[in-house]
């Protein structure tokens, strides 16, 4: 076992930043842990209410000149954050690793997306363009323009606590808005890192702004008349109440939710490459992705019993099996393929849901508690990949979010059938189908209720420039993170009717 070198190597005490400068905050510090090591890597302020004023204070004041600043002006701030993140890329990484747990690939996947949402936001001139009509009546032009609101919050959730921000802040900013960010008490290292490339970057005063706490100081911000809008990542029950009290204090809000996403193996599916994506969808990032695969249900469509049953057999034992040999440790070690849950209390949730499948009597073919590690290790927050066979959607471990590295298997004699498991779930985040076959294929797509569609590819992941979508339970707004749907959500059009006497 050969470790990558940390680049946290001793405790950092978080501090805001506010109008262009890094404060000291007067709340209570709680303590962020490497969840692999279980050693205290930074400590981070719950900060107070008069903090997150001051940061949205300074946002407002920055914002008239913000918004006059040309966008190409305001793109080349970007241009520098881009190549200021490629020169820390693997800085950045680690340290996602280390409050985090996930392996160091996947980090780097993460910085990766993060720069693509900042790549994509320099386009900005382009972007935010509005549109024209001469003469929609005689003598009269008519056109569109779009303006930035003013001031935005971004709250984060733990999984993705580098990228999730950036789904957002590159266009808000781009587009002349000012933002606060809340990052996740658990993970808000990688946040302090890229608000110091931004200060690097040449951001002006008050743009880009950094508050630290929990749900606490994210309710202060949905209260705050400052705030124009709110893009908040997490689980469903708190995205729910943020969509309704948006609602009543007339904010724009984007709120990207939970997910059980259901991941459907046609009889014509490639197994060896169906297998391989099924792993990463299920065990990647330990599960603590909202488009993991969290069902994996076996279709028999076409199939006589006795074939379908050696299929399911065959799928079945080969997904165990190499579920099994995934290598379990620290994500600073290369050789890692899965890392531990983010902390205690994941880990502990997770258990409850496979006792829970235990007493539903679902069958545990792989059970990850009797965990096996690459390293000597605490195992406070590891569980080996676990798999369920037998699970039915109505039991728990089968229609509830469990946010761990545990896969329910399920049968289904046809892909109608499938489909109806999958309507039949609250969530509606991701789904994937795999086949060789166009027509089950086109049929899922067009029929399946749920954001992002997965055609042979187990982790739908939009790419920055096509929005990160999701129906039902998994989201509530209108427009999405990334792109131009976010360039949309950060501008409100203004038409303009002209005639010259
Ligand atoms: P969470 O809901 O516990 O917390 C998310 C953020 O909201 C944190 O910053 C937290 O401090 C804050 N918060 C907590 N309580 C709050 C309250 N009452 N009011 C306002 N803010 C509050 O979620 P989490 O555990 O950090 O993240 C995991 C969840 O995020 C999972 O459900 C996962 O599916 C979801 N997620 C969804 C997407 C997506 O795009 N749909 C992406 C990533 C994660």
């Amino acid at each position: 076992m050969k470790l990558l070198e940390e680049p946290i190597r001793e405790v950092l005490t978080l501090r805001n930043y506010i109008d262009g400068e890094w404060r000291d905050s007067q709340g209570k510090l709680l303590e962020v842990v490497n969840p692999a090591t279980c050693k205290v890597i930074a400590k981070v302020p719950l900060s107070t209410e008069e903090e997150l004023k001051a940061a949205v204070e300074a946002a407002n004041e920055a914002f008239p000149d913000w918004r006059r600043t040309p966008p190409l002006a305001r793109a080349r701030c970007l241009f520098r954050l881009k190549e200021l993140m490629e020169a820390r890329f693997e800085e950045l990484s680690r340290i996602q690793t280390m409050e985090h747990g996930k392996t160091i690939d996947e980090s780097r996947g993460e910085t990766r997306r993060g720069i693509e949402n900042v790549e994509v936001a320099t386009g900005i001139p382009s972007l935010m363009m509005g549109y024209n009509l001469e003469d929609v009546a005689s003598g009269i032009d008519e056109y569109v323009i779009r303006q930035p609101l003013g001031v935005f919050g971004i709250i984060a959730p733990f999984n993705f606590p580098f990228m999730v921000p950036l789904w957002f802040a590159p266009y808000a900013v781009a587009t002349g808005n000012c933002v606060v960010i809340k990052p996740s008490p658990h993970c808000p290292i990688s946040q302090v890192k890229l608000a110091e490339l931004v200060e690097e970057a040449g951001f002006p005063r008050g743009v880009w702004n950094v508050v630290h706490g929990d749900g606490t100081i994210a309710s202060y911000m949905l209260d705050h008349p400052g705030i124009k809008g709110i893009c908040f990542v997490g689980s469903t029950p708190v995205g729910k109440e943020i969509y309704r009290r948006c609602g009543e204090r007339g904010k724009r809000v984007i709120a990207q939710c939970g997910a059980k996403n259901f991941l459907l193996v046609m009889p014509d599916a490639d197994l060896e490459r169906t297998i391989a994506s099924c792993l990463t969808s299920f065990f990647g990032n330990t599960g603590q992705r909202c488009l993991s695969g969290a069902n994996l249900v076996v279709v028999g469509e076409g199939q006589a019993d006795s074939e379908y049953k050696a299929f399911y057999r065959k799928f079945v034992d080969a997904f165990v099996d190499s579920a099994s040999k995934i290598r379990v440790g620290y994500g600073l070690d290369e050789s890692v393929q899965m890392g531990p849950l983010q902390n205690k209390g994941r880990k502990e949730r997770v258990l409850g849901f496979i006792e829970k499948g235990l007493e539903e009597g679902a069958t545990l073919r792989l059970d990850g508690r009797n965990v096996r590690l690459v390293g000597d290790w605490p195992h406070t927050c590891f569980l080996n990949p676990t798999v369920f066979e037998d699970v039915e959607p109505d039991m728990v471990i089968g229609k509830e979010e469990i946010f761990g590295p545990v896969a329910g298997i399920m049968k289904a004699r046809s892909l109608e059938e499938a489909l109806e498991m999958i309507h039949g779930n609250p969530y509606g985040n991701a789904a994937a189908i795999f086949t060789s076959r166009g027509k089950w294929a086109r049929e899922f797509q067009y029929r399946v209720q749920c954001g992002n569609v997965g055609i042979n590819i187990g982790i739908p992941a939009p790419m920055a420039f096509f929005p990160f979508s999701g129906m039902k339970e998994s989201f509530f707004g209108t427009l999405h993170g990334q792109g131009q749907e976010a360039i949309r959500f950060f501008t409100e059009s203004k038409v303009v009717i002209q005639r010259w006497f």
